[in-house]
């Protein structure tokens, strides 16, 4: 049903499903199916050939998580949406998706440890070279940028740093050579639209906040269809050359009759075909679970976080809160751009007494969860030099902004009381 609304609250619970035909069930049923029965071979046929779009067999589309998909384009503004096994399944196939042998991606140097590593080994062994620029000067783009630059890539609100990209600028460099800019809103769903900002594509991590119950991992690359693939047909090859894994097609023709899909298609037919990161449909069903509180719980996450923050600011044992409401200067300009305000439920700080005392405060916590994740609806936390970074040099970890003190809070949804209780409990046992 083609809902009007552009209400968050509305479409996370109506976008993509009413009820069923059949049954008149409400709740998305889980369509627990490996393959599909055709109508006839004349409708087979159409299905392989793209003449029609339809169900063939759920490692390439399933009903319940077609669903899923509907709903993420809404929310997001876009015009479709591929979900699948990961995250990291998602920001491989956005990239892979335009990029090929001998071809290059400028990208962040601020990303999430996976994505990093994905980006400077794995893709480069596959022939794909990824570029690291620093994002506080958008221009560092344009100059990364060649005749084989595919795609920009960067993470709007990434962790430890938490400092806004500045979406609108890279994506305005990008269009004028024809590449896209793809964000990755894994932490800032519902909070900013990088759509609405020029980005072309978004990707997530929906095992965070989307799913939002630490239950289920998944990914979803969003299609804006607001890029003019054909207009830049040397800058992407990929979407406008003969694509000899599917009969010759040049994707921006063949599915033109669908719309301004061919990206989002061309990743289902091609590359979720071939590599297979399909998302159950139980993981499907869970995940629009949760999405169906998405909004609420991202006002709690936002507003809980910031509180936290300025209880923090106030400790004397702390040396410095991570957080854009603490921010200056530009960066500060970019958060109250992008974020107006609802900077997110990520705060870092700094304890005084430093590897030793993160570690004892960590020990110390009995509400916050010790894990190495966000985005769930219970409030978690990590102290990266004992954990995720352990194998960087000290310095490289300061390079990407942990300091031997530095803990990494995900705040949740609980009551605010409890968690600075614990919060308050954990610092004075680190006798930090
Ligand atoms: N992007 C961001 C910002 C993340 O934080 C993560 C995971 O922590 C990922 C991508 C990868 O997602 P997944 O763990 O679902 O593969």
């Amino acid at each position: 049903m083609p809902l009007e609304t552009k209400n968050p609250e509305t479409l996370a619970l109506h976008a993509g499903w009413r009820a069923d035909p059949t049954t008149g069930a409400v709740a998305p049923p889980i369509y627990q199916t490996t393959s599909y029965q055709f109508h006839d071979t004349e409708h087979a046929a159409n299905l392989f050939a793209l003449k029609e779009l339809g169900n063939i067999y759920t490692r390439i589309g399933n009903p319940t998580t077609g669903i899923l998909e509907e709903r993420l384009a809404a929310l997001e503004g876009g015009v479709a949406a591929l979900a699948l096994s990961s995250g990291q399944a998602a920001s491989a196939f956005a990239l892979q998706n335009v990029a090929r042998v001998g071809d290059n991606v400028v990208s962040s140097t601020d990303l999430y440890g996976g994505t990093w590593n994905l980006f400077a080994n794995t893709l480069k062994d596959q022939g794909i070279e990824v570029r690291f620029v620093d994002p506080s000067d958008p221009e560092n783009f344009r100059r990364a940028t060649d005749e084989r630059t595919r795609a920009y890539y960067a993470e709007t609100l990434p962790n430890p740093k938490l400092v806004v990209f500045p979406i609108a600028e890279v994506a305005a460099i990008g269009r004028e050579y024809g590449i896209p800019l793809i964000v990755d809103n894994t932490a800032a769903p519902i909070l900013t639209k990088p759509l609405q900002h020029g980005a072309a594509i978004v990707v997530y991590s929906t095992t965070k906040y989307i799913g939002g119950h630490g239950t289920s991992i998944g990914g979803a690359i969003i299609d804006g269809g607001n890029f003019d693939w054909e207009k830049f047909a040397d800058r992407q090859p990929a979407l406008n050359t003969p694509d000899p894994s599917y009969h010759g097609a040049v994707w921006v023709e063949a599915v033109k009759p669908l719309g301004p899909v061919a990206y989002i298609i061309k990743a289902r037919t091609t590359l979720l075909r071939d590599l297979g990161s399909a998302l159950s449909p139980f993981n499907a069903f869970l995940t629009l679970q949760g999405i169906e509180t998405l909004p609420l719980r991202i006002e709690r996450h936002v507003s809980n976080a910031q509180t936290v923050a300025d209880f923090l600011g106030k400790r004397a044992e702390i040396t410095k809160v991570i957080h854009p409401s603490r921010q200056t200067g530009a960066a500060r300009e970019r958060a109250d751009k992008y974020l107006k305000g609802k900077y997110g439920a990520l705060v870092g700080f700094e304890l005084a007494g430093g590897l030793e005392a993160g570690r004892k405060f960590i020990d110390a916590l009995k509400l916050f969860y010790h894990v190495a994740n966000i985005g769930d609806a219970r409030s978690l936390a990590i102290h990266p030099a004992t954990t995720t970074h352990s194998q960087l040099s000290p310095e490289a970890q300061l390079s990407t902004g942990v300091t031997p003190g530095y803990v990494r809070l995900a705040i949740g949804i609980e009551h605010i009381d409890d968690i600075l209780a614990d919060l308050d409990q954990a610092l004075r046992a680190a006798g930090a």
